[in-house]
C-alpha cells in the first residue's frame, strides 16, 4: 500500500497497537478517541504470548518489562479447601514453550506506553465519532465536536458498542452470558491469608470462579471475581453499584483467602459478562473492524485484549503487503474471523467448566488441567504475523 492515511477510531489497546504497527510499515495513521485523556481506572489485563511477542516486536519489551510483574506459576485451586488441583511453571519455562513473556500489567500503564510510542501528535482526543461516509475514493468521518477529516481506509477499533460496527452491519450482536463479575485491585500486604499471591491462580467452585493474578511491581494484586447470575441483565449499563454484603455474600462459604481478597476490592460494582454472536462481516469497501468492535468474547481466557493485539498486527502486515486495499481487508477478515471464533468459542465453554460443583465432570475437568500447557498452545503460541505471510 503506499503512503496512505489510515483513520483508527478509538484509541484503546487495539488502536493503538494498530497505529504503531502500521507506522512500522511506513504506513501513516490518525487515531480518534472520544475520551478527553486516555485513562483507564481500576482495571488490569493479563498478556500471553501470541500479544507480547507483537508488541515486543514493535520495540515495547523493555517498557512492558518495567511496567509489568510476571507470574510465577499458573495454579488451579479448589474453591474451599484450597488444594492445588494443578499448577504449571510460568516465568522462564513459559517464555521458552511459547516464545514470548506472559505477564500482568495496569491497562492505564499499557495505553501509556503505546501512547508515548504513537505520539501524541498521532492521538486526537475529544473525537467521538458520529459518522462516517465512504464515497468510494475516502472516508468521510464527522466528530460530535463538528470537526471532520477523511481518510483512505478508516478502522473501527472502537470496542464492543462500535459505531462503526453499527454503521457496517447495522446489528448490535452483545450477548448476555448470564454471569456477572466483581474486580478489584488490592494491594498485597492486605492478603495475608492468601496462598501463592505471586502466582496466577483460578479458584473454582459451584456457580463460580475468582482469578488474581500481580501486576506492576507485583504488589497489587488484580483480580476478577465471576458468578452465575443474574439471569437476566435488562438495563443499557454493563456496569451497576454493588454493595459491599452483595459482594462478600456472592463468595460466602469459599475459602478465607477468597473472601478476604473479595472483600478488600474498593469498587463496588458488577459487570455484566457479555460475548458477541460471530459477526459474519467484517469489512467493506475501505472500512474494517478491529478487537472487541469485531469479536467482543468473555473474559475466561485473558484473551479480548490479546486478540486485538493480533488483529492490529495482521491487519498493518497485509495493508502493507497488498497495494489493493480490497484484498488486503478481505484477506485480514478471512483470517482473524477463523481465529477469534475459535478463541469466543472456546471462552463460552471454559465459563461452564469454571463454574463445576464436586463432582465427576469436575474431577474430569481437573485432570485436564494437568495438561493446560498443551491444551492452550493454539493460543498463545500462535504468531499472528507468521500467519499472514502464508
Ligand atoms: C472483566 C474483564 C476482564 C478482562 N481481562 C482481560 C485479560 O486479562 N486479558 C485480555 O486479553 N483481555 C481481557 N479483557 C478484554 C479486553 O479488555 C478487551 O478485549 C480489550 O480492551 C479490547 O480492546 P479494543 O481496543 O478492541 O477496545 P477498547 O479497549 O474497548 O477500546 C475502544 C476505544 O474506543 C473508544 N470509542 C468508542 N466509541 C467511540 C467513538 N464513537 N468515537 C471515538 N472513540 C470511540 C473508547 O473510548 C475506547 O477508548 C477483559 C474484559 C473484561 C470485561
Amino acid at each position: 500500500m503506499s503512503p496512505a492515511t489510515v483513520a483508527i477510531i478509538g484509541g484503546g489497546i487495539g488502536g493503538l497497537t494498530l497505529a504503531l504497527a502500521l507506522r512500522e510499515h511506513g504506513i501513516t495513521a490518525e487515531v480518534h478517541e472520544q475520551a478527553p485523556e486516555l485513562r483507564e481506572v481500576g482495571a488490569a489485563v493479563a498478556l500471553s504470548a501470541n500479544g507480547t511477542r507483537v508488541l515486543q516486536r514493535l520495540g515495547l519489551a523493555d517498557g512492558i518489562a518495567r511496567s509489568s510483574a510476571a507470574p510465577t506459576e499458573l495454579v488451579y485451586r479448589h474453591w474451599r479447601d484450597a488444594h492445588r488441583i494443578a499448577a504449571h511453571p510460568v516465568g522462564e519455562t513459559y517464555t521458552r514453550l511459547f516464545g514470548a513473556p506472559y505477564c500482568g500489567i495496569h491497562r492505564a500503564d499499557l495505553q501509556q506506553l503505546l501512547s508515548r510510542a504513537v505520539g501524541a501528535e498521532h492521538v486526537h482526543l475529544g473525537h467521538r465519532l458520529v459518522g462516517l461516509d465512504d464515497t468510494g475514493e475516502r472516508v468521510r468521518l464527522d466528530f460530535a465536536d463538528g470537526t471532520r477529516t477523511s481518510a483512505e481506509i478508516v478502522v473501527g477499533a472502537d470496542g464492543v458498542h462500535s459505531a462503526v460496527r453499527t454503521h457496517l452491519t447495522g446489528t448490535d450482536p452483545a450477548v448476555y452470558s448470564g454471569t456477572s463479575g466483581f474486580r478489584g485491585l488490592v494491594p498485597r500486604e492486605r492478603l495475608d491469608l492468601l496462598p501463592d499471591p505471586a502466582a496466577i491462580q483460578f479458584w473454582m467452585g459451584p456457580g463460580g470462579h475468582v482469578l488474581h493474578y500481580p501486576i506492576g511491581d507485583g504488589e497489587v494484586i488484580n483480580f476478577l471475581a465471576v458468578v452465575d447470575g443474574p439471569d437476566r441483565w435488562d438495563t443499557p449499563e454493563w456496569v451497576l453499584p454493588a454493595s459491599p454484603a452483595e459482594i462478600t455474600a456472592a463468595f460466602d462459604g469459599w475459602h478465607p483467602a477468597v473472601r478476604q481478597l473479595v472483600a478488600a476490592t474498593s469498587l463496588h460494582q458488577r459487570w455484566a459478562l457479555f460475548g458477541q454472536t460471530p459477526l459474519h462481516r467484517w469489512q467493506q469497501g475501505r472500512i474494517a473492524l478491529l478487537g472487541d468492535a469485531a469479536h467482543a468474547m468473555l473474559p475466561h481466557h485473558g484473551q479480548g485484549a490479546n486478540q486485538t493485539i493480533e488483529d492490529a498486527a495482521a491487519l498493518a502486515a497485509l495493508l502493507a503487503r497488498h497495494d489493493d486495499h480490497a484484498t488486503a481487508l478481505r484477506r485480514y477478515e478471512q483470517l482473524r474471523r477463523t481465529r477469534t471464533r475459535q478463541v469466543q468459542r472456546s471462552s463460552w465453554v471454559a465459563s461452564d467448566l469454571l463454574h463445576l460443583s464436586d463432582g465427576p465432570r469436575a474431577d474430569r475437568r481437573d485432570s485436564d488441567l494437568a495438561a493446560i500447557d498443551t491444551t492452550l498452545r493454539w493460543i498463545h503460541g500462535h504468531d499472528a504475523l507468521a500467519v499472514t505471510a502464508g
